[in-house]
């Protein structure tokens, strides 16, 4: 089985992120989307013991769409730090392959 590919640059370029994989891929997400996308409890819902989940109701402003950082996390996320100081999501490399 292939190693799953991982980033091997990511840089954001004005309103867009840039990842190169180790594969060779290249792909460019809008911030926009990417928060929007953002896979963590308080911007997707947690299921409730009946599994059924609830969106919570997220209001953004227009620092939300704007990277103070980016780390990868555990080599197996990438964990984007947003400027109104949302941290907490974590998009697995899958995840990102996937948006
Ligand atoms: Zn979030």
């Amino acid at each position: 089985m292939a190693e799953s590919a991982h980033p091997t640059r990511i840089d954001p370029i004005g309103d867009e992120l840039a990842i190169v994989w180790s594969d060779g891929r290249e792909t460019y997400f809008k911030l926009e989307a990417l928060r929007r996308a953002c896979p963590c409890a308080a911007c997707r819902g947690e299921p409730d013991v009946l599994g059924h989940v609830e969106r919570p109701l997220v209001s953004y402003k227009p620092e939300s769409f704007v990277l103070r950082a980016v780390h990868v996390t555990g080599g197996y996320a990438v964990q984007p730090v947003w400027k109104d100081g949302h941290d907490s999501g974590l998009y697995t490399f899958d995840y990102l392959r996937r948006l």
